[in-house]
C-alpha cells in the first residue's frame, strides 16, 4: 500500500460486528472477560484499547515500521523514549537547536536523574562521532530543527553513529517533516519521536505524541513504559489524531507550497536580515533537505534585523497568523519564539545557538497564500519597517 492509500485504510477497516465503514470509537475503560484470564485481546484501556490500537497501526504503516505506541502528548513520548531506553549513568548526545520542551526533559528532568547529556553544534556527521562513546544509549536528532530549520542528514548522522557503537540507537523527532515528507526509519533511524499535537492532529484541537519503530523488539520497553507510567492519549484523541492522519499528504503539500511563496517574499523584504526555509537555494542544507525530503515543510523563520522589540511588535499586529505557541495546523501561526516557545532556554545558551531575539517564527498554513502576504505585509509596516 502506497502512502495516501494507507493513511485512509489502515486500522479503518469496517467493523465486523455492525459493518460500520468507519470503526466506531470505543470508549470503554475495561473489557468483559469470558472467564478470568480469558479475554478477546483487550483487558483494560490504559494497557491497549481498540480505538488506539487502530490509530497505532496506521502511524507504523506510515513511517514503514513494524510498531508504533501512541501517548497523551509529544513530551510525554520523548520521556518514554528515555526512560525506556536510558538508565542513570549512559550518554545521550542532541543536536542543540531542539525543541524547548525537549531541552527542558534533558536538563531539568533526566540530567538530574543521572543521564550525561551532550549537545553536538555542528551538522557534520563527523561532530557526532565525537561525542559518541561506549555509554551512549541515544542520539537524538530534531530534523528540520525548531526554529532554525536546520536540516540534519539523517543517514550520514545514523552511519557515522553505528561506526563508534553499533548499539546507539538514532532516534528522530519528526514533528516538522511528518512521515508524509521524511521517513527517517528508511534513512536508518531506529525510533521516530511526534507531536502529533502538530501536523498529524493538523487542526489544533488536539494533544497527542507517538513513537513508531523501524524493528518491533526496539518498541518493546517504550510500550511497556507507556501501560506502567500510563501516559496513553484518549479514545477521542485517538480517533481525531487518525483523521488527521487521512489528509496529512494532502495537506503537508498545500504547506509546502503556501510556506515556499512566504520565504520567497520574505527574502525580497529588507526589514529581515535573514530568512530560514530549507526550500531556499540559499539555505546552507537545501541540498541536503532536497535528498532526504519530498517538500520542505510549512514552517518558516525570519529574523528582524529591528531586533527583539520591532519582532514583538510585528508579532502582535498579525491578523491571520495567530500570535500563539504550536505549529502545523490549517491555520497560520507566529510565535517569538526567545519569549515563548524557547523560554525555558537561558538567554545565553539561546545566543551560543543562534538563536536571535529578532527571530520570528511562521507555521504557515492553508489559507489563501496572498491574504497571508498582505497581512504579514501590514503587520511589518505596523512594526515599522514596511
Ligand atoms: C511541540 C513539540 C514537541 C512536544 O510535543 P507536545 O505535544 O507539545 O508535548 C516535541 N518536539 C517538537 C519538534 C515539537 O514541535
Amino acid at each position: 500500500m502506497r502512502f495516501a492509500t494507507a493513511a485512509i485504510h489502515v486500522g479503518q477497516e469496517p467493523d465486523p460486528a455492525t459493518g460500520a465503514t468507519i470503526p466506531p470509537i470505543c470508549v470503554s475503560s475495561t473489557f468483559t472477560q469470558d472467564e478470568p484470564g480469558r479475554h478477546r485481546g483487550y483487558e483494560y484501556s490504559r494497557t491497549d484499547n481498540p480505538t488506539r490500537r487502530n490509530y497505532e497501526r496506521c502511524l507504523a504503516a506510515l513511517d514503514g515500521g513494524e510498531d508504533a505506541a501512541a501517548f497523551a502528548s509529544g513530551s510525554a513520548a520523548t520521556c518514554a523514549v528515555l526512560a525506556a531506553w536510558t538508565r542513570p549513568g549512559q550518554r545521550v548526545v542532541a543536536y542543540s537547536d531542539l525543541y524547548g520542551g525537549t531541552y527542558r526533559l534533558f536538563e531539568q528532568v533526566f540530567r538530574p536523574w543521572g543521564l550525561d547529556v551532550r549537545y553536538v553544534e555542528r551538522r557534520d556527521p563527523a561532530a557526532f562521532s565525537e561525542a559518541v562513546d561506549e555509554s551512549t544509549r541515544l542520539v537524538w536528532l530534531e530534523t528540520p530543527t525548531n526554529p532554525r530549520l536546520h536540516v540534519l542528514d539523517i543517514h550520514a548522522v545514523t552511519q557515522a553513529v553505528r561506526a563508534c557503537n553499533a548499539d546507539c540507537l538514532v532516534v528522530v523527532d519528526n514533528t516538522f517533516a511528518t512521515p508524509a515528507l521524511q521517513q527517517p526509519l528508511e534513512l536508518g533511524a531506529d525510533l521516530v519521536v511526534y507531536s502529533t499535537t502538530k501536523y498529524i492532529g493538523g487542526h489544533s484541537d488536539l494533544v497527542g505524541g507517538a513513537v513508531v519503530a523501524r524493528s518491533a523488539d526496539r518498541l518493546v520497553p517504550v510500550r511497556f513504559y507507556q501501560n506502567a507510567a500510563g501516559a496513553v492519549p484518549s479514545p477521542w484523541d485517538c480517533f481525531l489524531a487518525q483523521r488527521g492522519l487521512k489528509t496529512l499528504a494532502l495537506r503537508m503539500h498545500a504547506h509546502c507550497a503556501n510556506a515556499q511563496r512566504v520565504a520567497a517574499w520574505a527574502s525580497s523584504q529588507p526589514a529581515f536580515s535573514e530568512v530560514l526555509y530549507p526550500g531556499l537555494p540559499t539555505h546552507p542544507d537545501h541540498e541536503v533537505a532536497q535528498r532526504q525530503m519530498r517538500g520542505f515543510g510549512g514552517m518558516v523563520s525570519c529574523v528582524l534585523r529591528g531586533g527583539v522589540d520591532t519582532a514583538r511588535r510585528f508579532v502582535s499586529r498579525t491578523r491571520y497568523f495567530a500570535c500563539a505557541e504550536s505549529l502545523g495546523g490549517v491555520e497560520s501561526l507566529i510565535c517569538h519564539p526567545a519569549s515563548m516557545t524557547h523560554a525555558s532556554i537561558p538567554a545565553e545558551v539561546r545566543a551560543r545557538h543562534g538563536l536571535s531575539d529578532g527571530l520570528v517564527r511562521l507555521s504557515v498554513g492553508l489559507e489563501d497564500v496572498d491574504d497571508l502576504i498582505a497581512d504579514l505585509e501590514q503587520a511589518l509596516m505596523f512594526a515599522g519597517e514596511g
